[in-house]
């Protein structure tokens, strides 16, 4: 009924007050943050949240986060790399400390999303710190009991830029993961750094003929050269679904 959803979108736009309860360091660089949202009206993965700081003068930033993790009542969790020259990323990876309020809003999207019920095998591509969506897509699989099988290309600089790497590596059965480094690779790892390829999301993405779902996410120029492959491979472009992660100041 429209009557019953207009309530529900306009709670989305609320600012509510986030209190920071938890955080667990990915990389020495990037920071998952566990946050309690009290009134959190739940979300689907791939959804972001806006994050918005405000200092003591009143002056403000607000920034886009996407949220890592599967529904769990009033918690969500977010992670963020620290970009050096940022704003907000070296405060929530350096500063806010557990006990301390963030406002956030959200959740944020309606088409980059999964749900439970979407019987397709899905193919996932990430650039970086394009994992956190998709890493909510491969928890909530598992959170719903979901047998519809996953593969994760995982592109990263070097194997200690690798977020939730102890989660990845643990068996989850029909969830493939195929790592994929760009300057350095572990001795002895069957394939040369090198940038994404259309042999690798031949290899290792679901083929065209299995009519998988596509998500891409990561950094604007990576997220354009996978989809392009893609749909060189012979994916129907409806079927890839993107994330553009840029700059989101405003
Ligand atoms: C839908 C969406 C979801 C996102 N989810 C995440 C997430 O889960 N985790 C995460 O860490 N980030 C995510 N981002 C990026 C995030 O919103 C910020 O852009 C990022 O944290 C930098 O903010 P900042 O204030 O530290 O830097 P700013 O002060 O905004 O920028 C500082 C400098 O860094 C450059 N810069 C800013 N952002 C980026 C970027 N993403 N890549 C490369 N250079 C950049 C700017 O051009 C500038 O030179 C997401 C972006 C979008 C649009």
């Amino acid at each position: 009924m429209a009557g019953t959803a207009v309530p529900g979108r306009l709670t989305r736009l609320e600012w509510r007050v986030a209190r920071l309860v938890e955080t667990r360091d990915e990389t020495p660089t990037a920071r998952t943050l566990v946050l309690d949202v009290p009134g959190w009206p739940g979300h689907l993965a791939g959804q972001h949240v806006d994050v918005r700081l405000t200092a003591a003068d009143g002056y403000s930033a607000q920034r886009s986060y996407s949220l890592a993790a599967a529904p769990d009542g009033d918690r969500v969790e977010l992670t963020v790399q620290n970009v050096p020259d940022g704003e907000v990323s070296p405060y929530l990876t350096g500063v806010f400390s557990v006990g301390d309020p963030v406002e956030i809003r959200g959740p944020v999207g309606g088409w980059f999303v999964w749900r439970p019920d979407d019987p397709a095998p899905v193919t996932l591509v990430a650039g970086g710190a394009g994992v956190a969506p998709l890493m909510a897509m491969v928890r909530a699989r598992r959170a719903a009991g979901s047998r519809v099988p996953f593969r994760l290309v995982y592109s990263v600089r070097t194997p200690d830029e690798r977020w939730y790497a102890g989660e990845l590596r643990r068996p989850d059965p029909g969830v493939e993961v195929f790592p994929l480094y760009t300057r350095a690779a572990p001795d002895g790892w069957p394939r040369p750094p090198g940038r994404l390829a259309k042999g690798d999301l031949a290899g290792w993405g679901w083929p065209p003929e299995f009519d998988p779902a596509c998500f891409v996410c990561g950094p604007t120029g990576f997220v354009e050269a996978a989809a392009d492959l893609l749909v060189a491979l012979g994916h129907d472009p409806r079927r890839i679904r993107t994330e553009r992660f840029g700059p989101t100041g405003g």
